[in-house]
């Protein structure tokens, strides 16, 4: 066992540590950090240092687990001699001897790697036994069921993790017997049962792997340590730091701890405490104890535990003062793991505990309070990420609800409705006011209205990036994204689960956004509350960062909410959306259909009324934040109908003899579809391009922009910082003309309005070339904002959608990538490409602003990317604005520490 696990160590790093000691005593491992003592040997070294009450013992390093590795598996040498040393001393200090059958030392050996994988690798507890030590131990303790059951615990423990022997035929012998005597749990057994147990125990392992269980406790200890070493590469493990993320070559410590014991009747017993509650984050101390019971009886669920309060005054007062003092020490809010022994408290365990976003916020805050960490320490301490957590509705914890299907968590919230699987009909049953969920098996532009009619959306296909997701996140409505544990039968009014759950059209779900799960019938939700505590972080950020935060928002509604989670502007306004609404569509489509100039101008003229009164309401509600209008960019046929659709009309027009008229229309109309489409939209006429032929849609989109901020200044007395963006420029002249366009347009109506104000013109730089060459771009434009969504598909020359329906899920499995460019900015290459524009624009004016908008830009780790990168603002949607402050702010922190540390 464990050579494939030798071959994985071998293959990152080969080189033997260093030669230095491999074993140190909790009292003596003074200075030395978590990637040499693991955070199990760290916790406990610690506390010792500071005179809390752990059972002595000794930590043997990650290192020696890794020459265990380099040398395809033998003890390092000198390893055994050191821990037998350090094991004297530990008899010194407890008086007891391992092996001696008078005053026999007990020894749990534990595993405890840098970081925290619980539960993925082994201990064994009660080391040191056999049939001499457990009757001394009988003796000793004067309590011979103890002795036995701490034996028969040993041999169970240790058959299975050092021995190899499966844990089921230990389980089938202790069941056979209980069922025997009638007896349900464990405690039940008397000393004499664990005797006859023990025995069976001793058989299976003799005719399991044909050796007798070794008695000498030295060659137990040996034993133990070896297994310790070898579960750092168990499959679990394996699998756990492969989805963490955590290196294969960092190895686990080993602890070996004179045992206490919490199984010696009522005035013993053992629990876990976090000294504030890990799901609210209130301080109170909160935790769980088993009396008479050893160690993991209490996370197994064996027996229901009490609750500290509930204990002995006394004790949860001795429990409350360590943990007051743990939490002085470690400055964190701590989850510690204790043990009664006939009175006497011990600690076995702390570490940083887990926590709720919400409890992660209000500890942070607190903290800095109560003067234990400063304000940029809790800055740090809150992962950005996880504020998405609490800015969205939520099942309510409290509430009972079991997955009926699991899909990808993405776009968090949580959200009841009845299921629909169509479109127009999410759209007609929103309208009245009935709570729909969107069932679809995945979601294309068309589906937008149906989105905006729901309460939240699921579906079959499709990644975190895929469009429902990225529109779902945008609008702040739920979604589970790529549940292929559902089959839908649409057609039928159906769909099924794998695990045999059938769900009918109308029928009530809830989706979970946060977590990915799908529950049968109305799960009820809580409102998010932006706490005092949250408003207060964000304060903290705010004046920590250096990067402007921006909102993504195309409608006023959107503006609104960008407001709200404090936007400092909106970095993208999508003027698309505004032609896409119910009413303007078809203008828009005479206009791109029409085949005379004159209806072209005419539909034109007819948009502009809407498009002014957008801009008004928008720049209303901004209130003299800079606000960011890009021009049209769309290619042109995403507006008319679907070929396949025309072809049938006038099939249908034809067998029903509709009049010669209205086919030669339809048929003409076809004809323009189909002069109009093109094999590769993305790459084709779309952005700038449609503006440098058709200025006149750039015309009437700048009147109506300078005209609605002139009315707001005019009629609230509310300044509007404007700035007008051109999509997918890559050519200098592109840029020169436009401008040019812009320009004349913005003096006409000046002099129309007799006034003037200021307005910038930029561009979004969405391709290679306009990266390459923003130097030139430059010099015609005001400010760059980069469209790395646009920019990712044309530096890799793939379409977003294209590739997560095809290869891209598989080349994450084969980690060709680590993550998805589309959402974590891949900083190699465009952002290689972004460095370069910049650079290019500051040459022309060092202070040219910078910016970027699209997904990215409320991405932490992008976040970091774009203030190393020297940019001024990032655009994201509203509801990551926090996410994205506060990653702002812990850019600069993490730069400040950079550079103190050189
Ligand atoms: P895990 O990493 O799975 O929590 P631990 O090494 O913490 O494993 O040990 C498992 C259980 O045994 C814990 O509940 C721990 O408190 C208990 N335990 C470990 N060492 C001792 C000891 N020396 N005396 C008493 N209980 C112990
Ligand atoms: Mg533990
Ligand atoms: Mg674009």
């Amino acid at each position: 066992m464990g050579s494939a696990g030798i071959q994985v160590y071998l293959g990152v790093r080969k080189t033997l540590p260093t030669p230095m000691k491999y074993v140190n005593l909790f009292s003596e491992a003074k200075g030395l950090d978590k990637f040499v003592l693991g955070g199990k040997g760290f916790g406990l070294v610690e506390m010792t240092q500071i005179g809390l009450p752990v059972p002595p013992g000794f930590v043997i390093s990650t290192d020696a687990c890794k020459a265990y590795y380099a040398s395809g598996g033998k003890m390092p040498e000198g390893l055994m001699d050191e821990v037998v040393a350090d094991l004297k001393a530990l008899e010194q200090k407890t008086g007891k001897v391992l092996g001696d059958p008078e005053r026999p030392l007990l020894v749990s050996v534990r595993s405890g790697a840098p970081y925290s994988m619980p539960g993925m690798m082994d201990t064994i507890l009660n080391l040191g036994l056999n049939d001499a030590t457990a009757d001394g131990l009988a003796k000793a303790s004067g309590n011979p069921r103890f002795a036995y059951d701490a034996y028969r615990r040993f041999l169970q423990l240790f058959g299975k993790v050092a021995m190899q022997v499966p844990g089921a035929h230990f389980e089938k012998i202790l069941q056979e017997r209980k069922d025997r005597l009638g007896l349900k749990r464990d405690v039940d057994l008397s000393a004499s049962d664990l005797r006859a147990i023990v025995e069976e125990f001793k058989a299976a392992i003799r005719s399991e792997t044909g050796k007798d269980f070794p008695a000498d406790p030295s060659a137990q200890l040996r034993m133990a340590v070896e297994a310790v070493f070898l579960s750092w590469n168990n499959p679990r493990a394996i699998e756990y730091r492969s989805y963490y993320k955590i290196r294969d070559d960092v190895g686990t410590a080993v602890n070996v701890q004179a045992m206490v014991f919490g199984n010696m009747g009522a005035d013993s017993g053992s629990g876990v405490g976090f000294t504030r509650d890990p799901s609210t984050g209130e301080k109170r101390l909160y935790g769980e104890y088993l009396s008479n019971a050893q160690g993991e009886d209490v996370v197994a669920g064996i027996r229901t535990p009490e609750k500290i309060e509930a204990l002995d005054p006394r004790l949860a007062e001795e429990i409350s003062a360590l943990a007051k003092r743990l939490e002085g020490h470690f400055r964190d809010m701590q989850d510690f793991e204790f043990t009664v022994e006939r009175g006497r408290l011990y600690l076995l365990q702390t570490r940083n505990g887990k926590r709720t976003a919400q409890a992660a916020i209000r500890i942070a805050v607190e903290m800095v309070k109560e003067g234990l960490i400063s304000k940029e320490e809790a800055l740090a301490r809150v992962d950005p990420g996880d504020l998405d957590q609490v800015l969205h509705r939520r099942l309510d914890p409290r509430a009972k609800a079991s997955a009926i299907a699991k899909g990808l968590n993405a776009s968090p919230g949580a959200a009841s409705g009845s299921v629909v699987f169509d479109t127009e009909e999410a759209v007609v049953l929103g309208g009245k006011g009935q709570a729909i969920i969107l069932v679809r098996p995945e979601t294309t532009p068309d589906d937008i209205k149906g989105l905006v009619a729901s309460k939240g959306v699921l579906t079959l296909r499709g990644g975190m990036t895929s469009h429902a997701a990225v529109v779902a996140r945008g609008m702040g409505k739920p979604a589970v994204a790529g549940c292929s544990e559902i089959e839908l039968f649409a057609q039928q009014g159906y769909f099924r689960t794998a695990k045999g759950d059938v769900v009918r059209k109308g029928e009530t779900i809830t989706i979970d956004g946060s977590t990915g799960t799908v529950m049968k019938g109305e799960i009820p939700t809580v409102d998010p509350e932006l706490s005092r505590d949250f408003r207060e972080l964000m304060g903290w950020a705010e004046e920590k960062k250096r990067l402007g935060v921006l909102a993504n928002a195309d409608t006023p509604e959107a503006a609104k909410k960008a407001r709200e989670f404090g936007a400092e502007g909106i970095g993208l306004c999508r003027t698309e959306r505004m032609f896409n609404l119910g009413d303007r569509l078809p203008i828009v489509q005479e206009m791109v259909l029409g085949s005379s100039e004159a209806e072209f101008t005419s539909a034109l003229e007819r948009l502009f009324p809407f498009q002014l009164n957008d801009f008004r309401e928008i720049f209303s509600v901004m209130k003299g934040t800079p606000v960011i209008v890009r021009l049209l960019d769309l290619p042109l046929h995403e507006f008319l109908p679907s070929m396949e659709q025309l072809l049938d009309d006038i099939e249908t027009m034809k067998a029903q003899g509709a009049p010669a008229r209205e086919i030669e229309e339809k048929t003409k109309t076809l004809a323009r579809v189909k002069q109009i489409s093109e094999h590769n939209p993305m790459l084709g006429y779309r952005g700038c391009r449609v503006g440098m032929l058709h200025p006149e849609i750039y015309r009437m989109q700048t009147r109506a922009i300078l005209k609605g901020a002139m009315d707001v200044l005019k009629k609230e007395g509310q300044t509007v910082e404007v700035y007008i963006m051109l999509p997918l420029i890559s050519e200098a002249n592109e840029m020169r003309s436009l401008r040019n366009v812009v320009e004349k347009e913005a003096e006409a109506v000046f002099a129309a309005e007799g006034s003037r104000i200021a307005y910038m013109v930029g561009t979004m730089v969405e391709t290679p070339r306009a990266a390459l060459t923003a130097a030139e771009i430059s010099k015609h434009a005001d400010f760059f904002s980069f469209g790395t969504n646009d920019l990712t598909q044309t530096t890799f020359a793939f379409s977003r959608d294209d590739v997560e329906a095809t290869f891209m899920p598989k080349y994450l499995e084969m980690k060709v990538f680590e993550e998805s460019p589309f959402e974590v900015v891949d900083s190699a290459g465009v952002g290689r490409l972004i460095r370069i524009a910049v650079e290019g624009a500051r040459q022309t004016n060092p202070s040219f602003e910078v910016g970027i908008c699209g997904e990215h830009g409320g991405e932490p780790r992008s976040v970091k990317f774009f203030h190393q990168a020297g940019l001024d603002y990032v655009s994201c949607s509203p509801y990551r604005i926090p996410v994205a402050k506060l990653a702002a702010a812990q850019a600069v922190l993490e730069t400040e520490r950079a550079s103190s540390t050189v």
